[in-house]
């Protein structure tokens, strides 16, 4: 059976992603509904948990019905000692009305941003009645929506650890009531979501156009508000700008406090970043310069931003190598082409002498004075870090230096970035600028 699970798992995800993650999984035994398996690190049974969750369940339950969850475990020297987390068991969503736990206030990093969406969230955990009701979240995809959902159902039921708390996505919403509406059992279905202390629907915008949802919808909304539970609903817009949704449902949405969540700017890239570094395992090492360099490049949205920090450290694991700005820009070659725009040495000349209020042709005279040679120095290091180009090259556009030279302002900028705030923030302000 694990046999056929594995092979089916192989061809839904490739050879690459399972001999990545899936391949090292063991099975360790099968228990009532559950299938223990073990994987070698931690940080293997967290991707799995984090990327194949569904599918192993999906695969488990096809090749043996009566298996309903999957649990992971880790394993050292073959041994299993930790069991972590169950995976949610997502199929009977309706039913078990799971909240992620992965998600919390404390994990979520709070900037300009998102801090309207954080804070009202926030208050739709505390006790006593809310002073408003819906909370409705919006903002493009991969913004943090869903994350905040949970982590209100998180500290809510923290408080209230007998609350009854649902949390399901619009469509789910939307498959089990015409699920319910085939069974000739509605009731049941109205019943278990009405009869909630907290609501959270996500994904609204999926409901457009489902006219019975609609109006099931409507009147799930109602009775909840109506009875002073709380209800927290998302969507990928704004209610005044969905469409295919009725005009009643909106306003009722619209009711209580809309919140947006705009896209993360680079100082909240960064921070979030380096709250995810910062609960890696320790002998995963993870520069500052791929910290900046990451939160640079990677600017659509937080999913791909700790998309592209997963691939980068899963792979240097993987392959035992330290992770450096060369082999994130490897590892990242295909992410990275679609954002790059090519930055020349030239444009990085031309800045840093403009910033230092200096003529190109001192940047790349022989004078060794500090007010020439400092800039000198930071032109290099951006080049060297901002750039594919070699450090035999680099030397050659300065003023035909020899590589060493890079490879010593190189060092030193490194150096002085750790002990002097000043040209800390000059450097970072540069990267930042040539960025555009
Ligand atoms: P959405 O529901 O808006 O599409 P998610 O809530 O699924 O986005 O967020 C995508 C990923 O980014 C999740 O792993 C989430 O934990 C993470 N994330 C988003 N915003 C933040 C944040 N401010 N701090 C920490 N992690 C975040
Ligand atoms: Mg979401």
């Amino acid at each position: 059976m694990w046999h056929k699970v594995r092979m089916a798992l192989r061809q839904d995800t490739g050879d690459h992603s399972f001999d990545a993650w899936l391949a090292p999984l063991a099975l360790v035994s099968l228990d009532g509904d559950t299938a223990r398996l073990s994987a070698p690190s931690a940080f293997i049974a967290d991707w799995v948990q984090g990327h194949y969750q569904d599918l192993l369940r999906r695969h488990f339950a096809n090749q043996c019905p009566g298996i309903r969850r999957v649990v992971l475990a880790v394993a050292a020297n073959g041994q299993v000692t930790a069991a972590s987390r169950p995976l949610a068991p997502s199929a009977q969503a309706v039913q078990s009305l799971p909240v992620d736990a992965r998600y919390s206030f404390d994990n979520f990093v709070v900037g300009k941003a998102n801090e309207l969406a954080y804070t009202a969230a926030l208050t739709m955990a505390e006790p006593g009645a809310p002073g408003f009701n819906p909370l409705f979240l919006h903002g493009a995809t991969g913004l943090g929506k869903t994350h905040l959902m949970h982590a209100i159902g998180n500290a809510y039921l923290a408080r209230h650890p007998q609350a009854r708390v649902a949390y399901l996505s619009a469509e789910k919403f939307m498959v089990e009531f015409m699920a319910a509406m085939r069974a000739k059992d509605t009731i049941s279905f109205k019943h278990r979501l009405r009869s909630v202390d907290l609501l959270m629907i996500d994904d609204v915008q999926f409901i457009a156009g489902k006219e019975s949802t609609q109006e099931e919808f409507f009147h799930t909304m109602n009775e909840i508000i109506g009875a002073g539970k709380r209800l927290v609903l998302t969507a990928d817009r704004s209610p005044q700008n969905l469409e295919g949704i009725q005009e009643r449902i909106l306003s009722r949405m619209a009711w209580g406090l809309v919140a947006d969540i705009n896209p993360a700017d680079y100082e909240l890239r960064l921070n979030i970043l380096q709250a995810k570094v910062a609960t890696l395992a320790n002998r995963v090492q993870v520069p500052d310069d791929v910290v900046e360099f990451l939160a640079r490049k990677i600017t659509a949205n937080v999913r791909e931003l700790e998309g592209a920090l997963n691939r980068v450290t899963a792979f240097a694991l993987l392959v035992g190598k330290p992770i450096s700005l060369e082999f994130t820009r490897e590892t990242l070659a295909d992410l990275l082409r679609a954002h790059e725009k090519k930055l020349t040495i030239d444009e990085i000349q031309r800045k840093v002498a403009d910033y230092y209020g200096l003529k190109l042709s001192d940047l790349l005279s022989e004078r060794r004075a500090r007010e020439v040679a400092r800039p000198r120095q930071i032109a290099m290091y951006l080049a060297k870090k901002m750039t594919p180009r070699s450090l035999p090259e680099i030397g050659r556009r300065f003023g035909n230096r020899d590589h060493t030279t890079v490879m010593h302002a190189v060092k030193k900028v490194e150096e002085l970035r750790g002990q002097d705030r000043e040209i800390d923030s000059d450097v970072a302000t540069l990267a930042r600028l040539l960025d555009g």
